[in-house]
């Protein structure tokens, strides 16, 4: 019978995944007991849900945003409430709730879930919630060669609702407006209109 494949074990120090002897490591200084069944395992449970987390590090906006050439549309496109979970860089706790993404065309245009992955790019990695916010815009910006970005992001942090201030409905609102957005005061409340979900504008 073939043995139950389980990862190194605690007593396996010799070439073992540095994150892995990171969170055994942890378990000492806490006081906790790696050996005990329910933790056996979570070195590597730890290690996998990391290489998900902080998948941002090895992804490249450039080629995540990859461009077609369209003329027909010179209005703004939006990506409405798209969900994301980061990590606080200042605690490594998560953070996590929605952004609106828009840009107005310049010739190029992507596909909406390339939006989507720009966003997962940038959140799963250490952030703040205003650069995780004005990278989004500016990459947009850049890579897009946008007339303009306007970008909006509302978030719950655990940071703040299980520990210090403890305010457990309190969440942070961030924008970051580049380009025509900044000039033009219509298309700021063209965009408002629609995250809240009144797209006439009426
Ligand atoms: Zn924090």
């Amino acid at each position: 019978m073939p043995r139950k494949a389980v990862s190194k074990r605690p007593s396996e120090p010799a070439g073992r995944d540095p994150m892995e002897q990171l969170v055994s490591s942890f378990f000492q200084i806490i006081g906790e007991d790696e050996s005990r069944e329910g933790l056996v395992e979570t070195p590597a449970r730890v290690r996998l849900a990391c290489d998900e987390v902080f998948a941002g590090y090895r992804q490249d906006p450039k080629t995540i945003l990859k461009t077609f050439s369209e003329d027909v549309c010179k209005e703004m496109v939006l990506l409405k409430h798209c969900e994301f979970y980061s990590t606080c860089e200042h605690h490594l706790f998560p953070f996590f709730g929605h952004i609106s993404v828009a840009y107005l065309p310049n010739r190029k245009i992507v596909g909406i879930s390339k939006l989507a992955r720009l966003v997962d790019c940038f959140a799963r990695r250490l952030q703040i919630q205003e650069r995780l916010t004005a990278q989004i815009a500016d990459a947009i910006m850049d890579v897009l060669d946008a007339r303009g970005a306007y970008v909006l992001c509302e978030a719950t942090h655990f940071c703040m609702t299980s520990r210090g201030i403890r305010k457990q409905n309190a969440s942070m609102v961030t924008s970051a407006i580049r380009g025509e957005f900044e000039k033009k005061e219509a298309l700021r409340m063209e965009f408002l209109a629609a995250v809240t979900g009144n797209i006439s504008g009426k």
